[in-house]
């Protein structure tokens, strides 16, 4: 579904991605783990059309989607959630949930996925008239990434959902991750909390100065011998 290949990204004097390669196939979760600076946020800002390569290339569904605007990419399936929950906090729960299928018309279409959406989400149903900075941190986050649903994704990026929140939430969050998978979206996640997502993705990459250190099934490289050396750019 998507190939990024040989990936390069700079800001100024700074390379953020030397080159990095990764794959994502329809139906995966892949997570992209790596330290503060790695360049994780790179990667997904560049797929995602709000970072602008110096070089590689992003085929999304065969098309090289590379340099594309985001309103390009949502339009041709990509959604991120970027970190950090900018939810809209003067704006109820729903009306921040409808901002996310402004690329959509059909009214009655977005309205009947809200409804399908609470079902995964159902503390979203129950503050819908409340305003979103009135949310605790998690409920922020499941708003943000049901926000990103109703573009109607066939890819949800992550970067960093867990940040700052507590394990019994963060669990939630991924097991919401799962529930997402199972209606068919295909989920690419950024994590600095390489345990956690070791645990939830089916595959991942390693990425350290801007390139893939280390990438494997999630079950092999937990116990990798390499794994450390990579995360912390040893190897
Ligand atoms: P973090 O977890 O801290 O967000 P990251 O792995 O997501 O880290 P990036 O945010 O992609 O890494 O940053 C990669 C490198 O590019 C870092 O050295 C960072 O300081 C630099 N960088 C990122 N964004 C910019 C920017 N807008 N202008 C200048 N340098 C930037």
């Amino acid at each position: 579904m998507l190939a990024v290949e040989d990936l390069k990204v700079r800001y100024g004097q700074i390379n953020a991605l030397n080159g990095a390669s990764i794959d994502v196939g329809q139906g995966e979760v892949v997570a992209i783990v790596g330290p503060n600076g790695a360049g994780k946020s790179s990667l997904l800002g560049a797929i995602a059309g709000i970072v602008k390569p110096a070089g590689g290339r992003i085929d999304f569904d065969g098309e090289n989607t590379i340099g594309q605007p985001l309103e390009r990419t949502v339009r041709r399936g990509i959604a991120l959630v970027p970190e950090g929950r900018h939810v809209f906090s003067g704006l109820t729960v729903l009306e921040n949930l409808k901002l996310g299928a402004t690329i959509r018309s059909s009214a009655a279409e977005i309205d009947a996925d809200i409804q399908s959406y609470f079902e995964i989400f159902p503390i979203l149903s129950e503050r819908r008239h409340e305003a979103a900075g009135r949310l605790s941190g998690g409920e922020q986050q499941m708003l943000v990434i049901a926000r990103a649903l109703l573009s109607n994704p066939k890819l949800l990026m992550l970067d960093e959902p867990s940040l700052g929140l507590a394990p019994k939430i963060t669990d939630r969050i991924y097991e919401i991750i799962e529930e997402i998978r199972g209606r068919g979206v295909t989920v690419l996640v950024v994590e600095q909390n390489a345990g956690r997502a070791l645990k939830a993705a089916d595959r991942t990459y390693v990425l350290n100065g801007g390139v893939v250190r280390l990438s494997g099934p999630s079950s092999e490289l937990e116990n990798h011998n390499d794994f450390e050396a990579a995360y912390f750019g040893l190897s």
